[in-house]
């Protein structure tokens, strides 16, 4: 195999080639050889012009894509692979209309590939997170937006939740950030949020929000936002950092984004800044692709009740 590419213009050259992106595939997938993914029998038959293989055992084939999130997809890994590269090291996100301008589909193309990628991105979780962990919420999007301006300077004074989701978060100093959309932020929704992704015995770190009273299986410190915004370890600071993030790449690229769709953006940024450190380009690349496998997503799924996106470009 070739370099591991550096930047987006080597990636797309690279994977450009047909063989190479398959190689570059395979070799995440199945690093060890090929595998039948319907019966896993090894050493099927690869059929070259198809670039598809043909099980020995149970005869059936196969291609590079099925049990992926490319699965049923017309769109070629020359498109896929530079499109996973840019959603992953895109700091603030892309827009489906800023992909479609980029690799040469339609937005509506864009906008499927966007959420299969970002359900790859989707942490597989693995343990809880101890030490030392923030605990935070916020509030998020809401309906601002149609407001008039009045009404809006009311709503907006106070973090009220006037229509906005609400998203809790968990970060491991150090280590990784949880977050998700909750129903409400009131004691049992939180607490059993962190109960679910912390330690017992962790140190825990919260504001003020009497929601978070009584977690005392952990050395819970709280951190009163009215008085101070840090007092030695106790402070959310890494959140409101993550918070900060989040709310940018929701600014700047999506702007209006269906609480239907809020959490795959929620998991695209989580995944951006858990492998934010230590890791250059290919690294991140190399990282989703590696969770393509065992997850699938048909365009009905997403778009659910919810009709067309209504993302802003
Ligand atoms: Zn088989």
């Amino acid at each position: 195999m070739e370099d591991k590419p550096k930047t987006l213009l080597q990636a797309v050259q690279q994977y450009g080639d047909a063989d190479a992106s398959l190689d570059e595939v395979v070799d995440s997938r199945w690093p060890k050889g090929v595998v039948c993914p319907h019966c896993e029998a090894d050493s099927p038959m690869f059929l070259r012009t198809r670039r598809i293989w043909k099980c020995s055992k149970c005869r059936k084939q196969f291609s590079i894509k099925a049990g992926t999130v490319f699965e049923d997809s017309p769109i070629g890994l020359d498109k896929w692979l530079p499109a996973l590269w840019m959603i992953a090291n895109c700091k603030n996100g892309i827009s489906s209309w800023e992909l479609h301008r980029a690799i040469g589909v339609t937005q509506k193309t864009a906008w499927f590939m966007l959420h299969r990628i970002r359900l790859a991105m989707q942490d597989g979780h693995g343990g809880k997170l101890g030490g030392e962990v923030e605990v935070d919420e916020t509030f998020i999007g809401g309906k601002a937006r149609n407001m008039h301006a009045k009404e809006r300077a009311e709503k907006i004074q106070g973090r009220g939740p006037d229509g906005k989701a609400i998203v809790a978060a968990v970060l491991e100093r150090g280590g990784r950030v949880r977050a998700q959309v909750m129903e409400t932020r009131k004691k049992p929704d939180l607490q059993a949020m962190v109960r679910e992704h912390v330690e017992q015995g962790s140190a825990v770190y919260t504001d003020a929000l009497k929601s978070y009273e009584g977690l005392d299986e952990f050395e819970h410190q709280v951190i009163d936002h009215a008085v101070a915004y840090v007092e030695g370890n106790v402070h959310t600071n890494g959140l409101e950092n993550f918070w900060s993030l989040l709310k940018r790449g929701l600014k700047g690229t999506y702007v209006s984004v269906e609480p239907f769709h809020l959490f795959r953006y929620i998991d695209e940024q989580a995944f951006r800044y858990n492998n934010r450190e230590d890791k250059d380009d290919f690294d991140r690349f190399k990282a989703a692709l590696s969770q393509i496998v065992g997850k699938r997503v048909t365009y009905k799924a997403l778009i659910g009740k919810e009709g067309e996106t209504t993302e802003a470009f």
